[in-house]
């Protein structure tokens, strides 16, 4: 007897997993790769998280805390929050699921942009909940579009903000204004990912949101700015009504012990932190400039990523890349066929880049 699985679970689609980079190098025989594919921090994590993580070992046949305490505590205090308006989860997108669990039924509407970060989608259809899909607009979330695409059914909005992959960003007087037009019963979830790359003067100030008729719950993580993508821990920012549901349908260990206690010394390591935005900048701002003068587009960003149009294939010369040891991603999954995707690395890699790009044109007959 075949297995029954509901429809909407048979149609999800994986999320495209990658080879773990030992095995992409086997397989076209080069080594020491790099990458610059996935908007990691490309410092590594920060040397007082290694330490702590190392140092908490010894405990691991212990069960984590199940509040966070530690970590709750110090984040409520830099961010003057209530510490129960924090949720923490594994990785940001634990929480993304635990919203679709806790505040959507079948049937039930979310609305998302295209393209974005492709979780949202997944989350929602496996839940069984309904996606409706707005284009952006300029490469920027289409508010008013989205608030058309609004019905009776709509339970939650996605928007994140830099807009993976674009790094565009709206301003606070857009979100305001947006805001007041949600209808009353709709959750704004905004993920902020990238928030930490975002000139201050266009950094929104999620905390103003969070009480008003229309319930705005921030996402943050740890897998950017504070280098820790491998250790699987983020969390969100909301009103202490939403954040008991969200406890409710958690796992109750769902951080685990290394993962608080490296989140609690990256936080705490101000200088690293400092280091990571001064490095992204500057080198984000000398390849942009770089591949410009290659012949191709460089999209400005308000993240740690950005696109490129390389007037041509972006597979093509995402393949050629890879045989030359250096990984970038390609944007086709998000509809982007002519662009790839970009997170600068330290100064070096950044180099190595930029001779394999201009190798990679010039035999594909790309750019100028
Ligand atoms: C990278 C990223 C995240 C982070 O996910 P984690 O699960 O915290 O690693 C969340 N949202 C967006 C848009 C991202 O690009």
């Amino acid at each position: 007897m075949p297995i029954k699985v509901a429809p909407h679970i048979a149609g999800l689609i994986p999320y495209p997993p990658g080879k773990p980079i030992e095995e992409l190098e086997r397989e076209y025989g080069i080594s020491g790769s790099i990458k610059l594919a996935s908007n990691e921090n490309a410092l590594g994590p920060s040397p007082k998280a290694l330490a702590a993580i190392t140092a908490c070992l010894a405990g691991l046949h212990r069960y984590p805390d199940g509040s966070c305490y530690y970590l709750a505590r110090e984040l409520a205090q830099r961010l003057a929050v209530p510490s129960q308006r924090l949720v923490f989860g594994n990785g940001s997108n634990e929480l993304i699921g635990l919203l679709a669990a806790a505040f959507l039924a079948s049937g039930e509407e979310v609305v998302t942009s295209h393209p974005t970060f492709l979780v949202y989608q997944n989350v929602v259809q496996a839940q069984g909940g309904v996606n409706r899909v707005v284009p952006l607009k300029d490469m920027r979330h289409d508010l008013a579009a989205i608030l058309a695409a609004v019905s009776e059914r709509t339970r939650m909005i996605f928007l994140d903000n830099p807009n993976n992959p674009t790094g565009t960003v709206f301003s606070a007087g857009e979100f305001e204004d947006f805001l007041g037009r949600v209808p009353e019963g709709v959750i704004v979830v905004l993920d902020e990912a990238y928030v930490d790359f975002v000139d201050p003067e266009l950094r929104l100030d999620a905390r103003r949101y969070l009480d008003g008729p229309v319930p705005v719950v921030a996402l943050r993580t740890f897998s950017k700015a504070y280098g820790l993508a491998g250790l699987r821990v983020g969390y969100g920012l909301m009103r202490e009504e939403l954040a008991d549901y969200i406890h409710r349908v958690r796992q109750p260990f769902n951080v685990s012990t290394p993962a608080q206690v490296g989140a609690l010394a990256a936080l705490e390591d101000d200088e690293h932190y400092r280091l990571t935005l001064e490095t992204t900048a500057r080198e984000k701002a000398r390849l942009a400039a770089a591949v410009t003068e290659l012949g191709c587009r460089a999209f400005a960003s308000q993240a740690n990523f950005f696109l490129i149009d390389i007037g041509g294939d972006g597979r093509a010369l995402y393949e050629h890349l890879l045989r030359q040891g250096v990984i970038v991603r390609p944007m086709n999954a998000y509809g982007y066929p002519g662009y790839i995707r970009i997170t600068p690395g330290k100064p070096a890699e950044n180099d190595r880049f930029l001779r394999s790009l201009e190798q990679s044109l010039k035999e594909l007959g790309y750019g100028r």
